[in-house]
């Protein structure tokens, strides 16, 4: 691996034997800072634009039900903000709407204030973004090697896919609508804590399993030590993500693991396995010839 090639002793093989990427996306593919600084107080802010543009749907409908539901649940938590139990939320007077939009608002910034994991908020949060990235507001944040790198692994032939805590739909918003377009194209699938939690080797077999490869042909990119455990546990290759923000490694973690500072480090022509090599010898064949032959030279 070009730039970083000996920062690892290494167990490392010449000729590198992967035909899989699995990419991780908080403090990967995208700032680590992207759900905390953007997504969330994007939810936060636009959660009553959110209820009075889509009163009517039943979606809506429902985010309000749970959340109703929850606080009943929370009554008696320090602080909890009460949502008055509506039988018929479609037929409501002006009046009582205000009212049931105004404790919703608030019982979600007091949810979101005490970092609650619920159904009810994560739903109602995965609802208001996904309108915000249809709408154009919001878009995901990729870092700039991020594109020009799914462009050469998967004209090489790797296949590329996504494994992150937020579910897969998060995940296709996040690239479907991103700052570089969208860039869904690139991705052969995504897999999020359904396959298993990232800190548990398991979740890589999982994947291999599902994906029909065996772990040794994958190598996992991500930012967090507990993961990268876990893969290497499972026999997947694995190399550390170090971006601006992300968690500071220890000098044991940087002697274990290949570090990379961007996307461009990773699997150029001095790391292809003599196959891939050879295919993409014969596609930069191909477009020579599409050339055409300028006369006279
Ligand atoms: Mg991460």
């Amino acid at each position: 691996m070009a730039a970083n090639g000996n920062k690892v002793g290494s167990k490392r093989r010449k000729n590198l034997p992967y035909n899989v990427i699995l990419l991780d996306i908080e403090g990967t593919t995208t700032p680590i800072t992207f759900v905390k600084d953007t997504l969330f107080p994007y939810a936060r802010k636009n959660v009553e634009k959110y209820l009075n543009n889509n009163w009517e749907s039943e979606e809506c409908q429902q985010d309000i039900i749970a959340l109703q539901k929850q606080s009943e649940k929370d009554k008696d938590l320090e602080g909890v903000i009460s949502i008055c139990k509506s039988e018929d939320i479609k037929g409501m007077d002006e009046k009582s709407r205000q009212n049931l939009i105004n404790s919703v608002v608030k019982s979600v910034a007091w949810l979101m204030d005490a970092d609650r994991k619920v159904t009810a908020l994560k739903q109602l949060q995965g609802h208001i973004w996904t309108k915000g990235y249809e709408d154009g507001e919001l878009k995901g944040e990729i870092y700039d090697d991020v594109v020009p790198a799914l462009k050469r692994w998967t004209s090489l032939g790797y296949k590329v896919y996504i494994y992150s805590s937020g579910s897969v739909e998060a995940q296709k918003l996040l690239f479907g609508y991103s700052t570089e377009g969208n860039l869904l194209k690139f991705f052969s699938g995504h897999f999020d804590t359904k396959i298993g939690l990232k800190i548990e080797s398991e979740s890589y077999q999982n994947i291999a399993k599902s994906i029909e490869e065996d772990p040794s042909a994958i190598l996992f990119v991500t930012d967090v030590v507990k993961e990268a455990e876990a893969a290497t546990e499972a026999g997947v290759e694995t190399v550390i993500s170090v971006r601006p923000g992300n968690s500071p490694l220890s000098n044991a973690d940087k002697q274990t693991y290949k570090t990379i500072e961007s996307f461009d480090e990773l699997l150029q022509d001095e790391d292809l396995d003599p196959k891939k090599k050879k295919t993409l010898l014969e596609s930069q064949n191909v477009e020579l010839n599409k050339t055409p032959t300028v006369t006279g030279v």
